[in-house]
């Protein structure tokens, strides 16, 4: 399998999209075709559990960078940590409502299930890096569970000070290991963001301390989330009964993987893009417009973006892989500030709708599943909600992604159904650790410095 640039250019193997940053002229890496789920596949998923199923569905994207025995034994080894037997156990909630549960990882959001591979991934690979990132919640704790105590591997990781809660906080600080450093900055999230730009950025830099990115513009996140997409859809549909799936967006990496999983040949019909007031995808797909306006602070922040990453990917492929037109599309957004999609790119994404869902509807949704005996978080209340307010037609089945345990926002729980959610054992113990944190004002020099007194 080759990767190619949504905006031309250089090709690349399995190994470099995996492990390296951006391709050229500022692109994102994607496969050159969309491997399909063969006759022989389909029953045989079905017999398998998770880490089989990913070792057997991550293969088609490898290619030949990594034999699949080898990466059966990475599969088993990211997903040994995971509290569900299944790892992503489906619940039906009502009628054609079910829930797939994506929040039993080490750091309880979905996040784990890519990150978690990512850390055997490089140790496999050899690679000597330090991870550099800004977290606004979940990536970060679940990118330092993925590599501490790792030998070669460093991250940093750089949160807004007061801005994010105590649980997630927690998650990072109380994590006891040499080669993790976790940083409050006295700042905003798009602060940390705009230094560890600037620093990936900084080619001196760069070299000097082999930084590299953790977001998720890496394709092995989105690879590694088609899977549970495929083993869902495989379990409750067939190729005459598609099933549709209600996906809690910000970066879109995750709704993505489900246009992904959909290419490969899963049955899956509709793709519902849930966000919140930061609806600027919800808003491209109904309008055929992408215009990104400024991000506001919700309940639900992994959802408080208004630049989705993700979104040329789709446009590449909607383009059916016209790199010269998404190059032209991206500078005008960079020009003008906003993108306007081809019809050709609308059709071909017609069976993605994006619906934008306010505090009420999320609260109404966390209620309507407690009364149901299930507790969910803010991202899974807001997928829930577009899932029961979009019009979505035949009797299909329909699958809201919950993409965090609600332990992890307790005080948003708390004030919808009236009940502080049970805290999970090892979430308990996180929040007993002693913390380790740098106070760091927001600017690139004292991380720098940072930087370098580690070594
Ligand atoms: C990251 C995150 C999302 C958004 O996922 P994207 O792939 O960025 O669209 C939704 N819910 C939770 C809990 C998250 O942590």
């Amino acid at each position: 399998m080759r990767y190619v640039g949504t905006r031309g250019g250089r090709q690349a193997d399995f190994r470099s999209v995996a492990t390296g940053g951006l391709a050229d002229h500022g692109g994102l890496w994607v496969p050159e075709y969309w491997p399909p789920l063969s006759g022989d596949d389909m029953p045989a998923l079905a017999e398998m559990d998770y880490a089989a199923s990913a070792a057997l569905i991550l293969g088609k994207f490898v290619g030949d960078t990594i034999p699949p025995d080898d990466l059966s034994v990475l599969c088993r080894e990211a997903y040994a940590l995971f509290d569900a037997a299944d790892v992503a156990p489906l619940l039906r909630l009502d009628g054609r409502h079910h829930l797939l549960e994506l929040f039993h990882g080490p750091t309880l959001s979905f996040k784990d299930i890519a990150l978690q591979l990512l850390g055997p991934m490089l140790a496999y690979f050899g690679v000597r890096t330090t991870i550099i990132g800004a977290t606004s919640g979940d990536t970060g704790s679940a990118a330092i569970a993925a590599v501490a105590g790792r030998p070669g591997i460093n991250v940093v990781m750089l949160y807004p000070d007061g801005a994010i809660s105590e649980v997630q906080r927690r998650q990072m600080t109380g994590v006891d290991a040499a080669n993790v450093t976790v940083a409050a900055i006295d700042g905003s999230f798009d602060d940390c963001q705009r230094i560890v730009k600037a620093m990936l950025g900084d080619a001196a830099l760069v070299a000097r301390h082999r930084l590299s990115a953790v977001n998720s513009i890496n394709w092995l996140r989105i690879a590694a989330q088609t899977v549970y997409y495929v083993r869902c859809a495989l379990r409750l549909g067939s190729p005459e009964r598609p099933v549709d799936f209600s996906v809690p967006s910000g970066n879109l990496g995750d709704a993505f993987a489900g246009q992904v999983a959909r290419r490969m040949g899963a049955p899956i019909g509709r793709i519902v893009v849930a966000t919140n007031r930061n609806d600027v995808v919800a808003r491209a797909l109904a309008s055929g417009s992408y215009r990104p306006g400024t991000a506001v602070a919700t309940d639900a922040p992994a959802m408080d973006i208004q630049t989705a990453s993700n979104f040329e990917r789709l446009l590449w492929d909607a383009a059916g892989g016209d790199a010269a037109l998404v190059a032209a599309q991206m500078a005008a957004l960079r020009d003008q500030g906003e993108i306007v999609l081809a019809d050709a790119q609308r059709g071909a994404i017609a069976h993605m709708t994006g619906i934008a869902v306010d505090a009420t509807a999320m609260d109404d949704a966390m209620r309507w599943a407690a009364e149901r005996g299930t507790v969910i978080d803010p991202h899974g209340a807001i997928g829930l909600a577009a899932a029961r307010h979009a019009d979505l037609s035949g009797g299909a089945p329909i699958v809201t992604l919950a993409t965090a345990h609600p332990a992890k926002f307790p005080d948003a729980v708390a004030r919808a159904t009236g009940k502080r959610p049970a805290m999970p054992a090892r979430l308990a113990a996180a929040m007993a650790r002693q913390e380790r944190v740098t106070s760091l004002p927001a600017d690139i020099a004292a991380v720098t410095a940072l930087l370098a007194a580690r070594g």
